[in-house]
């Protein structure tokens, strides 16, 4: 196709080309030129693109049938899913919703959560506590959840403002602490505020485990995740995991929840779910949450697209490959190597001032200064710079300005779950000349 008038628009003005084809970790454009995918897109493609067993099986089922609501019909491919989820999912998370995307499985998991609690006669709590900086969505009310001002802001007097504590960004903390002791100190915080909120008025926490875009891959000290989950028990408000860019293995375990032995109440999943065949999501929760509001007359909540059997038999299909194909253990290994080779970066790049992240989802971020963490300056548009000489030598990968948006640049690399290490190199080899041209360009 070639350059016309667009009639369609998203975020901003759209320069990119036309995406022809994808084939495992690789896209190609319309002129033939292939990039590697290093950010899975928005860290959605887990499985890798265009996989034959999945595109038949999708085939299969759309020869079939394509949609039947759920209120006419049950289908076998919404109720397989339902039961291949609850099955590869740790213990006591059993029950799925279906939803259509990441802010739809948030929001749903917040109205069960609601809903739950007033099964209990707990009607008195609304507040949901959330960290600062986070990313659960778009819509007001995941919005109203989400730490990062640049999104928030222009929307602030339509939303109530839920309370927010600090995520545990350790990283940049100078302090004579232990990281042991650092991770006590950010859950501790989580109770001042319930305190602070009142507890009779706080009816969840939510947190994404290992964080997304906003933190860059921020993993919390070991001993935050134990401790937030006490601290949610003793005060009987419910943890929420938004494993929505974290789950179905992403992290190196199914659910990064997994890591540390933690089972949330509920659970929001999406991205890695559909895998980019289909746009899916599930909320997730035991029956203990869920029993009571079926007695209770039923959730209150739903969408006309969820569970339709289309999304669903890519679902399936989705967590059969991720089953058959090991994906789980090879993001947790492939993780390893590529923390590894970023590291080995660090050496050679100055202003490279952390690494991080868990399995295939990481980060590298960007300072002035490593023993103060300053960032650069704004004006080198850092963020923005990386990913253009990458996408320039086909690699695409994903930036944010951290920090809630205030100053600092990360950048996240997420590659499919099915990549080699020979891909992992081919990958560093680009992202080396993008950094080695990136410096060139800022003086650096
Ligand atoms: N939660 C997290 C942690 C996310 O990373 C995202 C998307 O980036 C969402 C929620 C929202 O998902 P969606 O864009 O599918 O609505």
């Amino acid at each position: 196709m070639t350059d016309q008038p667009s009639h369609l628009f998203y975020q901003s003005r759209n320069p990119r080309p036309f995406l022809d084809r994808g084939e495992g970790i690789y896209l190609f454009d319309q002129s033939g030129k292939r990039y590697i995918d290093g950010s899975s897109g928005a860290m959605v493609s887990n499985i890798g693109h265009s996989n034959p067993r999945v595109l038949a099986k999708m085939k299969a089922q759309m020869d079939k049938a394509t949609f039947g609501y759920r209120l006419h019909f049950r289908t076998e491919a919404s109720e397989n899913l339902a039961a291949k989820t609850a099955q590869m999912m740790p213990e006591g998370l059993d029950r799925v919703f279906f939803v259509s995307g990441g802010s739809e499985a948030v929001e749903s998991a917040v109205k069960l959560a609601r809903q739950y609690k007033i099964t209990q006669g707990e009607d008195s709590r609304w507040k949901v506590i959330s960290r600062f900086p986070s990313y659960h969505g778009c819509t007001l009310g995941a919005l109203d959840l989400t730490g990062y001002d640049p999104l928030t802001q222009p929307f602030a007097p339509m939303m109530r403002g839920m309370p927010k504590i600090p995520a545990p960004a350790t990283y940049l903390d100078r302090d004579n602490l232990t990281e042991h002791e650092r991770g006590l100190k950010y859950a501790e915080m989580l109770r001042d505020k319930i305190v602070a909120e009142g507890p009779d008025t706080v009816l969840a926490f939510i947190m994404e485990p290992v964080g997304g875009a906003s933190t860059g891959a921020l993993v919390a000290p070991d001993s935050y995740y134990g401790r937030i989950r006490e601290i949610c028990d003793e005060f009987g408000v419910l943890l929420i995991y938004d494993e929505v860019m974290t789950g179905v293995g992403r992290t190196g375990r199914f659910l990064a929840a997994e890591h540390w032995g933690i089972i949330p109440d509920i659970v929001a999943m999406s991205k890695g779910f559909g895998s980019g065949y289909a746009p899916l999501g599930a909320t997730v929760a035991g029956s203990r949450i869920v029993e009571p509001i079926l007695d209770a007359g039923g959730f209150q909540h739903g969408f006309t697209y969820a569970g339709n059997p289309m999304a669903c038999s890519a679902g399936l299909a989705v967590l059969e490959e991720i089953e058959s194909e090991g994906l789980v253990a090879n993001a947790a290994a492939m993780g390893d190597v590529l923390i590894a080779r970023m590291q080995g970066l660090m050496a050679r790049y100055p202003f490279i001032g952390d690494v991080r992240g868990k399995g295939l989802l990481t980060a590298f971020e960007f300072v002035s200064d490593r023993d103060t963490m300053e960032p650069l300056p704004v004006g080198l548009n850092a963020f923005s710079q990386l990913v253009e000489r990458a996408y320039e030598r086909g690699l695409i990968i994903y930036s944010r300005r951290t920090r809630g948006g205030a100053a600092g640049d990360h950048f996240l690399l997420a590659p499919p779950l099915i990549i080699t290490e020979a891909q992992i190199d081919e990958m560093m080899s680009i992202l080396t000349d993008s950094l080695d041209a990136f410096a060139a360009d800022a003086g650096l």
